[in-house]
């Protein structure tokens, strides 16, 4: 399928290729030229089958230069290692209520769904297009991606992998992931500084084009796993065909029932998903869009108004502290009816001032599809231990941010129709903030103190890859300036 770029429709590139490129050259998005369609057989075929057949099968509508078979074998091999044989369990919380599992893969949040299988997108493009030289990946992370994204690329042939961490910036059991990492391609160094210092490190190399000369002298071609990669979008498409298909076969809905998403959003990539999905023909009423105190969306989709230039809060769902939500480009080009002159104009403002201002029959567009809320830390706290009391199902403050929103949703507009909360984190991967939340003393605990804790106190069962991770010997120890990231690259590259 041909891509676009949101900035510029003359900007056209395959599918396939866009997964090497990351993003367009004028710094557009790629979107997809049509939103292929899923027929009533398709779907209602899809709840007899399994997930890696029903991924393999969005995946092969736009990626349609790779056969069926060669696409299964991807998507088999990337969600093989999921700890429960299904990789995105729907659970029943209450009557008009599903919770969608997305954290049963390696580093135990939804990022897998798509890490797992990006790089071997990325392996079949290179081959499709002829790509000789190695592929290094530069990761910088505030600590999800970064271990997904290692243990995704993890070996695979021609790909060297460099994930930097800041210092002290992720959790210790994040970065105790991210050290025990195995793999003959994997790399790992902590950056003295905060999350800032690596991302505008490793944005400061992707700018550099002598550097980049010099890596592509030596055999190297540099590619990012970012969000934006168009590879990392349609895998997370999947899991909410998925979803209504195990609804259809469980007999939640009938067909053609719509159905709400409640997604926590922090970058807009799985929300947009979610819309994706709608676009194919999915039957979907709301996208519930739920941040934590960091509501630039709530803000922008009540007003029209994106402003990034706020204060930043810490919250107890990090991976949701984002102030620039990438993705939200893409939904300005299909909320604008493709207008690529009025989305290269709000992006620009955004770079040059911190703030655009959608017109009003875009905003008029984006409320018909979309329920914006937020919900603060107190209030995430107490749904993770009301739902835990009145339902015995343990979320993470992730999952709860979406929880409490679809609630208020629910409240004020008295919506009944079913609704699929996505659960995009496990517990255990912040148990201090859960036993806090249910008002457990944790005092005296270190991290695997807290997993017993946690396990003890909710039954809910330790995934496998946390007592593993107890285990693991350290592998990366390396502690860099950021001044010294380039030479890092070449010492880890022997060039
Ligand atoms: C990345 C992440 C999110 C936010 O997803 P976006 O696609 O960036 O909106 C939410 N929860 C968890 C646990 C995440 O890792």
């Amino acid at each position: 399928m041909i891509l676009l770029s949101t900035r510029d429709k003359s900007i056209r590139e395959d599918a396939l290729k866009s997964v090497l490129l990351g993003i367009a050259r004028d710094g557009g998005l790629f979107v997809p030229e049509s939103f292929p369609q899923i027929s009533k057989e398709k779907l209602l075929g899809f709840s007899d089958k399994g997930y890696e057949e029903i991924s393999a099968e969005v995946l092969g509508m736009y990626f349609d230069n790779l056969g069926f078979e060669e696409i299964y074998d991807i998507v088999k091999k990337g969600y093989a290692g999921f700890d429960n044989g299904k990789a995105a369990p729907l659970k029943k919380l209450k009557d008009n209520e599903y919770i969608l599992e997305l954290w049963h893969g390696p580093t135990l949040a939804f990022k897998d769904m798509a890490l797992q299988v990006m790089p071997g997108l990325l392996a079949a493009a290179k081959r499709c297009f002829g790509e000789s030289k190695k592929t290094l990946i530069l990761v910088a992370t505030s600590g999800d991606t970064g271990k997904a994204a290692l243990t995704g690329f993890k070996d695979k042939e021609g790909i060297e992998i460099i994930v930097f961490y800041p210092d002290d910036g992720v959790s210790n059991m994040q970065k105790l992931q991210m050290d025990t990492q195995e793999g003959k391609n994997t790399h790992v160094a902590a950056i003295l500084g905060n999350f800032d210092d690596a991302q505008s490190g490793v944005k400061e190399i992707f700018a550099d084009a002598d550097f980049r000369r010099e890596l592509s002298g030596k055999g190297y071609a540099l590619s990012s796993a970012n969000s934006i990669n168009f590879g990392r979008l349609i895998p997370q498409t999947a899991y909410y065909i998925s979803a209504y298909a195990q609804l259809l076969k469980t007999g939640g809905i009938s067909f053609g029932e719509k159905i709400n998403i409640a997604v926590p959003t922090g970058n807009f990539g799985n929300i947009l998903a979610a819309y994706y999905a709608k676009m194919m023909g999915l039957p979907v009423k709301k996208l519930i869009c739920a941040s934590n105190k960091n509501n630039v969306l709530t803000d922008f989709f009540i007003s029209g108004e994106y402003k990034s230039s706020r204060p930043f809060y810490k919250t107890s769902s990090p991976s949701m502290d984002i102030l620039i939500s990438s993705n939200l480009e893409r939904l300005l080009f299909e909320m604008t009816g493709r207008d690529e002159k009025k989305v290269a104009g709000w992006m620009r403002a955004l770079k040059d001032k911190g703030v655009y201002n959608i017109d009003d029959g875009t905003l008029e567009n984006v409320k018909e599809h979309f329920y914006a809320g937020w919900s603060g830390e107190k209030r995430v706290f107490n749904t993770i231990k009301k739902v835990f009391e009145e339902s015995g199902y343990l979320m993470d403050p992730h999952t709860a941010v979406a929880q409490a929103v679809y609630e208020e949703y629910t409240e004020k507009t008295k919506d009944d129709a079913k609704t699929v909360a996505v659960s995009t984190a496990s517990p255990y991967k912040f148990c201090a903030d859960v036993l806090l939340a249910l008002e457990v003393d944790i005092a005296g605990r270190d991290d695997f103190g807290l997993i017993g804790l946690l396990n003890e106190k909710s039954g809910a069962a330790v995934p496998e890859s946390i007592k593993e991770l107890a285990q693991k010997p350290i592998l990366h120890r390396l502690s860099i300036q950021k001044k010294d990231m380039k030479k890092t690259i070449k010492d880890i590259l022997k060039i």
